[in-house]
């Protein structure tokens, strides 16, 4: 949010510095002005000064010059008059120079500055002498002279004869017109004047105003062609950096940076949405199948749910899991088990595409687990129809026989189904359900799909107490071992037993091996249950030998899990428990299932070999329902093969199984290694076994599996 805010300011500042340059620019060109303006005004006024200086100084010269003729002149016509004192002719003098508009007074004066004449007819200052300012410097002149004051020029000369004084005569020439006439001209000249500087302040103003318009339209262009892009692309990146790729960038043919700036910034972000596309979906696919994987699921699951609520429509969870995959990659290798699986995620697709494709997603959860989402288009019966009819159509689609590097694979699916929101309105709570539900489908016997219900939420934890429960059940001695009796075909002697694994619980009673040998496996506490079950069935073997007539030659065969095999000290733990009871090692035999032989075959196959120097056998356990082949068991050193009960029972009836047990006795014998048939409940199919050629068998039509003592007691 800060960054926001800061790179915000950054391209405000942008424009604002922009502006503020422009401001700058007006304002030192509105100084400019100002000092134009003020210098024009300065000049103006010292022109006029000037200009009247000027024509002060030129009237007046003028007039002195005027003053000074006239009044010499008159000196001159008055020496006569003066000195006969003919005041007619000096009145006419007088007079004539009087005339003249802009004289002021004419006085002629004695030597002593008394008034003589002043031009007027009756002359009434007579005889008084000149007191004005001017008059004492005037009477003591002996030249032309000139004085002047605001309103009068004075211009005075001595009257002589030779060099007698006879007097004097000043004229004063008025100075107002003047000085009037003087300001008209200069009133006139600052009018043209003012007139010119304001011809110039409106080309100035013109100018200003020009630039003020410049200014303004370098404003907008740079607004338009600089700062609007840029503010553009910077919300274009935002956006991006959001995630928003659908922003629309400005569309530009511009040939200049900017549109080349735009043009880049539009590949950039081309590329940064290709790569997210490109990176999402690398993030959000399985890579094998193609389909979504966990994570995209998760989201659509997400948004789907967060559409629906409230809406009250529903969808369903299907959550498949293939049976025994782990068997596939185990025995087949790797590559086998990528085929199949996108085999299966080619049909899965299939049938949720027939089964209205719109309306579901399909992703892969890794490993052998698919999910689909079922949407509901009407009501919520409808859902739970139309998912029953999906796992029905996948789980039967899915049991087809799947063809891979020239093998046929057969397997099963098995399909847990939520739904929402009857189940859970959670995704969370929604994938639990589906995973318990699954899990129950497995538990119910694989291959089929079981809606969830609040019940199996008990199944769950009840798989977690029989965890907690089994934890010291050996130690209480609520695990004990069954018997079951193992006869040679050819002449039915029972030649040994295996050792089977019961749980009396102390509040369910009897537990099936079946449900707590998988819990004791996945939990581990198969590592301290498996040590005693051979160490105890070594010891009852040694006792049947002891106590029971003719049973030296009984072996004792004991079932193996794949994780107690690759415990580490499997070999230790069977050489003590041979050493501790004394048993011989050609009396123990060991029955492990294909997925224990095969997952880590150099290993097992360093295990069994040594066990087998010192006698002991191996058996190859439920054989036929794995994948391995018959080609297979050249490869590990087994002594013999269990053919599982499944293909024995159904021998009778089926021709197929029939083949194919005569085809694994056959395979088996010519390698050397001997077969027993388990699941023998009929005599007919005792008979069969032994026309066949079968070496040893057990089931319940020859014994069912007894306890210690009812063992004891059947060999008497
Ligand atoms: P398995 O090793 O294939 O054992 C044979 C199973 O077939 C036993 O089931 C046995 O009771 C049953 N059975 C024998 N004859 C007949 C018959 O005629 N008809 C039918 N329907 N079933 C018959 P059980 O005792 O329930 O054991 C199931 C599986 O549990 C065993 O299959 C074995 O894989 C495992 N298991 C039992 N005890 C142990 C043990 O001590 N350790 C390990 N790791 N696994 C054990
Ligand atoms: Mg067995
Ligand atoms: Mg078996």
């Amino acid at each position: 949010m800060s960054n926001e805010t800061g790179r915000m300011r950054v391209f405000q500042g942008l424009h604002a510095k922009f502006m503020s340059v422009i401001g700058l620019t007006l304002l030192v060109m509105l100084a400019v002005v100002a000092l134009i303006w003020q210098r024009q005004t300065t000049t103006q006024e010292e022109v006029l000064r000037l200009s009247r200086d000027a024509t002060r100084t030129l009237v007046f010269d003028r007039l002195r010059q005027r003053g000074e003729a006239q009044v010499g002149q008159a000196a001159d016509l008055l020496v006569n008059p003066t000195y006969y004192f003919d005041l007619d002719a000096i009145g006419a003098a007088t007079r004539s120079i009087l005339h003249q508009s802009d004289v002021s007074y004419v006085l002629v004066y004695d030597a002593k500055g008394s008034i003589i004449h002043d031009g007027s007819g009756d002359i009434p200052t007579f005889g008084q002498q000149m007191r004005d300012p001017l008059a004492q410097q005037i009477v003591s002149a002996d030249a032309l002279l000139v004085l002047s004051t605001d309103e009068v020029m004075d211009v005075s000369t001595p009257i002589r004869i030779g060099d007698q004084r006879l007097g004097g005569i000043r004229v004063g020439y008025s100075l107002v017109k003047i000085r009037a006439e003087e300001a008209h001209v200069n009133r006139e000249i600052g009018d043209r004047l003012r007139e010119i500087g304001n011809r110039h302040l409106a080309w100035i103003g013109l100018l200003l105003l020009m630039l003020v318009s410049l200014a303004v339209l370098v404003g907008i262009v740079l607004q338009r062609a600089l700062v609007r892009p840029i503010r553009q692309l910077s919300d274009a990146a935002r956006q991006i950096e959001a995630g928003n790729f659908s922003t629309s960038l400005p569309v530009n043919a511009r040939k200049d940076e900017v549109g080349t700036l735009v043009r880049a910034f539009a590949r950039m972000a081309d590329s940064i949405e290709r790569h997210d596309r490109d990176m999402r979906r690398m993030a959000y696919t399985d890579s094998l199948t193609g389909l979504a994987n966990r994570l995209a699921f998760r989201e659509t699951l997400d948004h789907r749910l967060m559409q629906l609520r409230g809406v009250g429509r529903q969808l369903a969870l299907l959550f498949a899991d293939i049976d025994d995959f782990k068997r596939v990659n185990d025995t087949l290798g790797h590559d086998v088990g990528d085929e199949v699986l996108i085999q299966f995620a080619n049909r899965i697709r299939e049938a949720v595409e027939r089964a209205g494709g719109h309306a579901s997603e399909l992703a892969r959860f890794g490993g052998d687990e698919f999910v689909i989402l079922l949407h509901g288009e009407g009501d919520h019966a409808d859902v739970r129809s139309s998912a029953a009819h999906l796992a029905e159509t996948l789980v039967s689609e899915l049991s087809r026989p799947i063809v891979v590097q020239d093998r046929q694979v057969f397997l099963g699916t098995s399909i847990g189904v939520t739904l929402f929101p009857e189940d859970a309105s959670g995704a969370t709570m929604l994938m639990k359900n589906g995973d318990i539900a699954m899990y129950q489908a497995k538990v119910a016997g694989k291959n089929c799909y079981r809606f969830y219900n609040r019940a199996m939420d008990q199944a769950v934890s009840r798989r977690v107490r029989i965890e907690q429960d089994l934890r010291g059940a050996w130690e209480r001695g609520e695990l004990t071992l069954a018997y079951q009796p193992i006869y040679r075909v050819a002449d039915k002697a029972l030649i040994g037993a295996e050792a089977l694994l019961r749980w009396q619980h102390p509040v369910h009673g009897h537990m099936a091996p079946s449900v707590f040998i998988d819990v004791a496996e996945q939990s581990g506490l198969i590592d301290t249950i498996g040590p005693a079950v051979i160490r105890t069935a070594c010891l009852d073997a040694m006792r049947w030998r002891r106590e029971s007539a003719g049973a030296d030659e009984l072996f004792v065969s004991v079932n193996v899990s794949a994780r107690q095999l690759r415990g580490g000290d499997f070999h230790e733990q069977v050489m003590e428990a041979l050493a501790e009871s004394g048993l011989p090692p050609q009396l123990m035999h060991l029955e492990l299932t294909e997925t224990a032989v095969l997952s880590d075959e150099d290993q097992a196959r360093r295990i069994l070999s040594g066990l087998r120097e010192h006698g002991i056998k191996i058996w190859l356990d439920d054989f036929g329902t794995g994948f391995s082949g018959l080609s297979h068991l050249r490869r590990v050193p087994v002594d013999g093969v269990k053919i599982d009960r499944s293909f024995i029972a159904d021998m009778l009836r089926d021709p197929d199984d029939l083949a194919l047990t005569t085809a694994i006795i056959a395979m088996a014998h010519s390698l050397g290694m001997i077969v027993v048939a388990e699941g023998v409940e009929k005599e007919g199919l005792y008979d069969l076994l032994r026309t066949r050629g079968c070496d040893l068998a057990q089931g319940y039509w020859l014994g069912h599996p007894v306890n210690m003592q009812d063992f004891m007691v059947f060999l008497e």
